[in-house]
């Protein structure tokens, strides 16, 4: 049953960039929250969040913004919400729900419990949906719908903690989202797979085209229809958030790293041989997981979704 809206009195949003925007549209057009308060700390930022209309009150400080804010979302860069919470920590309202929407999870659960009092529930959380694109004018009301929302919360199982995260899965379902619960370690290595090598692959191709000699730059552009176009979107996304993904989810990336190492060996070596079966079983188990994504509704190139990934 869908939950009585609005739920939350006062929103407070830190960091407003493509992700914090998209859920001020989100709770704006659903009615999810009362009030909206954003803080960003970027001055350029702030003006332009007033102009767009994104918040009742654009705030000068996170303080200000959480003030009597009943669901405080920090939508930063990952490294930057251990220290966007404790600037905010002391004026946060007793009983309050304190989330994220960072891309790993574990470095972030740490940091924010221990940035904020014992007096808040804190529920991390990740939206599994987003795009290239950064800043305030990037958001949109449908970022999140039919996308997975990752919660991850604390292994505390008191009524009032536990009423927190239904709320908070509430929140997220009226923007249109799926929830979903889990271990916060094992979600780091599930989106280590899932995106942050993927993105790493990305980067590092298109780095090595760009260090390519024999190949023009020119050609590279030309001929980028053969795969390379797809690679150069991801490898597009926002070189803050992505450094910050690796070095704060570096035991998952570097663990995944180290068996696509070994598997991207086991095929030089086909190559190699000549061993055209193991080529070919390979790629014909790699086209059903493909068709596996369709069926599951997450294909990027959907005419409604074009423009959603997952960070
Ligand atoms: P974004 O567009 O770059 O926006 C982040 C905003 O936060 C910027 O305006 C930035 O200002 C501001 N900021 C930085 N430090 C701050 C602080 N201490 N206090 C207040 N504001 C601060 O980033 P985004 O793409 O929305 O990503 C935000 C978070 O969502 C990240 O943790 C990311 O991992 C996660 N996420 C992203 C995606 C995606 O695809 N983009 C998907 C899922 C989750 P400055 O520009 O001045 O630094």
């Amino acid at each position: 049953m869908a939950a009585d809206l609005p739920l939350f009195e006062r929103l407070a949003i830190i960091g407003c960039g493509l992700i914090g925007s998209s859920i001020a549209h989100g709770a704006r057009a659903t009615g999810a929250a009362r009030q909206i308060a954003i803080y960003d700390a970027s001055p350029e930022a702030r003006a332009r969040i007033a102009e767009l209309g994104l918040a009742d009150e654009v705030s000068e400080t996170a303080a200000q913004a959480v003030t009597g804010a009943d669901l405080v979302v920090f939508a930063t860069p990952v490294r930057a919400i251990g220290e966007a919470a404790r600037a905010c920590a002391t004026a946060l309202k007793p009983g309050a729900i304190v989330t994220d929407v960072g891309s790993v999870k574990a470095a972030v659960a740490e940091a924010l419990t221990e940035a904020v009092p014992d007096s808040v529930f804190v529920v991390p959380g990740h939206p599994i949906a987003g795009t290239e694109q950064s800043g305030p004018d990037a958001g949109f009301a449908e970022l999140f719908h039919r996308r997975w929302v990752i919660l991850t919360p604390q292994a505390r199982e008191d009524d009032a903690y536990l009423e927190a995260v239904q709320r908070l899965a509430d929140f997220w379902t009226a923007l249109g989202a799926e929830v979903e619960r889990m271990d916060e370690k094992h979600h780091d290595l599930v989106l280590a797979v899932t995106s942050h090598l993927p993105h790493l692959i990305a980067y590092n191709i298109v780095g090595t085209a760009a260090d390519m000699e024999e190949v023009t730059r020119a050609e590279v552009m030309k001929y980028s229809a053969g795969g390379f176009r797809d690679f150069t979107r991801i490898a597009a996304s926002d070189p803050t958030m992505w450094r910050d993904i690796f070095l704060t989810n570096k035991d998952a990336v570097l663990e995944i790293l180290g068996r696509f190492t070994e598997d991207l060996q086991a095929l030089s070596r086909a190559i190699r041989w000549g061993e055209g079966d193991k080529l070919y079983d390979l790629f014909s188990r790699t086209r059903e997981i493909r068709r596996g994504v369709i069926a599951a509704g997450q294909e990027s190139a959907e005419p409604d979704f074009g423009r959603k990934r997952g960070g």
